[in-house]
């Protein structure tokens, strides 16, 4: 296994690095700086989805002949690593890195022409509807009903947690078609326009204070069966294969190691408990070099996975512990950055990330994570939504069980 890069990946590097340097404005740089949770602002993902599209970079994992960059996945992480780095907005996954590698692989000519390049665009943007009141974990329990009639199904039931349903104007979603069979038979998976009839979308309040997740809610909703993915009733097919797109790839440990630097700066201009400064106090010390030496396992670990797909393995149960050690380890790291960003790290400010929004005292000289203030005011909305990081894609209790069965055979 070779851990190095290449001279060709450190030539790549460096075309991203003066990509990014180019096309990325303050405003956008901005909503990187100001992200309260792993989604930016969406009018800035949005323009920065546009301008990654122009440079052809918008889905760099699709296949060339959809629109895709046949990187290798070294390249993948330096492009994902640099833009973290770059404090670039993140783009939404639900669309360009999930539904639509469903879509390649089990739609039709027809649904791959309509959706695909419009995915690109953005004209198109999707949210997920797996999640249910009372199947999460559990996500074969799922009971929304989809009721055949003729060229259409008629769905009646709720989805819920649905990350930007407001924003969406698709949804992809799991629905039960069947029901006297074994759980995950009968289930089909369906690609919803949100404008149907009958859709309504109640927004739920997040300890954050934001609204990014939402109950939907079905009643008699009409949708054309040619919106079917794959087949009728075989949805778990088309939804096992999804998942494997949900997990690894990603660099979530420079994200990390940038908060950390954050924090340190931070800290080092707050008084610690003694009168001297934060960073210099042993106990607040000792917790950020063991966060940061953490980061440095994780980014380690995100290299062997990337090591092993690249020389067409299968990172298999480790993609489970990067889903574990990169949120605890995230939960961690928000806890210290409420430490360090002190008594206005206490006042619930969600205005100030807003564009445009924050409030006159953290005007410029005062802009930005690192010079401090705006980054106080972010420091708890990140905090709240962090605590979410060990329940989403897969919780990591369900992520411990896949771990003990796999890795220790238990
Ligand atoms: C911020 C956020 C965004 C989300 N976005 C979306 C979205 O866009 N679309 C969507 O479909 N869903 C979304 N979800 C839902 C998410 O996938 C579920 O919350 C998750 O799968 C857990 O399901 P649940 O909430 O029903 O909890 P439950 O499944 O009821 O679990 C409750 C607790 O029991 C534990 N538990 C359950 N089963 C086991 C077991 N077998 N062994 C050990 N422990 C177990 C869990 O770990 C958890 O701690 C989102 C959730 C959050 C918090």
């Amino acid at each position: 296994m070779d851990l190095g890069w290449s001279a060709t990946d450190l030539a790549f590097r460096d075309e991203v690095r003066a990509f990014l340097d180019e096309k990325l404005t303050p405003e956008l740089r901005r909503a990187g700086r100001l992200m309260t949770s792993v989604y930016a602002d969406h009018d800035a993902s949005m323009e920065w989805q546009r301008i990654l599209h122009e440079r052809g970079w918008a889905a760099p994992a699709w296949p060339v002949a959809h629109g895709g960059c046949d990187w290798s996945l070294t390249q993948h992480y330096i492009f994902s690593r640099e833009s973290t780095l770059a404090g670039a907005p993140s783009l939404s996954p639900m669309g360009i890195r999930m539904v639509a590698h469903a879509i390649i692989k089990f739609g039709t000519d027809e649904q791959k022409d309509f959706f695909l390049p419009r995915i690109l665009t953005g004209e198109v943007f999707f949210c997920q509807g797996y999640s249910e009141p009372e199947a999460g974990s559990d996500l074969a329990a799922l009971s929304m009903a989809a009721r055949d009639d003729g060229d259409h199904l008629v769905c009646t039931g709720s989805k819920i947690w649905t990350t930007h349903a407001r924003e969406a104007n698709w949804m992809f979603a799991l629905v039960r078609t069947t029901r006297n069979e074994k759980k995950q038979r009968g289930i089909t998976f369906l690609l919803i326009d949100m404008s149907t009839p009958g859709i309504e979308i109640r927004p739920l309040v997040m300890t954050s204070g934001e609204e990014v997740q939402n109950q939907v809610f079905f009643d008699e909703v009409r949708v054309p069966k040619k919106n079917v993915i794959g087949q009728i009733d075989d949805g778990w097919t088309v939804a096992k294969y999804l998942l494997e797109f949900e997990r690894g790839g990603g660099a979530v440990a420079a994200g990390l190691q940038v908060m950390a630097e954050n924090i340190a700066e931070v800290a080092a201009g707050q008084p610690g408990p003694d009168g001297g400064r934060l960073l210099d106090d042993p106990a607040f010390a000792r917790k950020l070099a063991d966060a940061r030496i953490r980061t440095e396992v994780l980014e380690i670990l995100e290299y062997q996975v990337l090591a092993v797909v690249a020389d067409g393995g299968n990172p298999g149960a480790k993609s489970s512990m990067l889903k574990v050690l990169g949120t605890e380890l995230s939960q961690t790291i928000t806890e210290l950055a409420m430490e360090a960003a002190g008594p206005r790290g206490r006042v619930y400010q969600p205005h100030a990330t807003f564009p445009g929004g924050p409030i006159a005292e953290f005007e410029p000289p005062h802009d930005g994570y690192v010079s401090g203030q705006p980054w106080q005011a972010v420091a708890p909305l990140r905090y709240f939504n962090d605590r979410a990081g060990s329940i989403y894609a897969g919780s990591n209790e369900i992520q411990r069980n896949i771990l003990a069965k796999a890795a220790l055979g238990l």
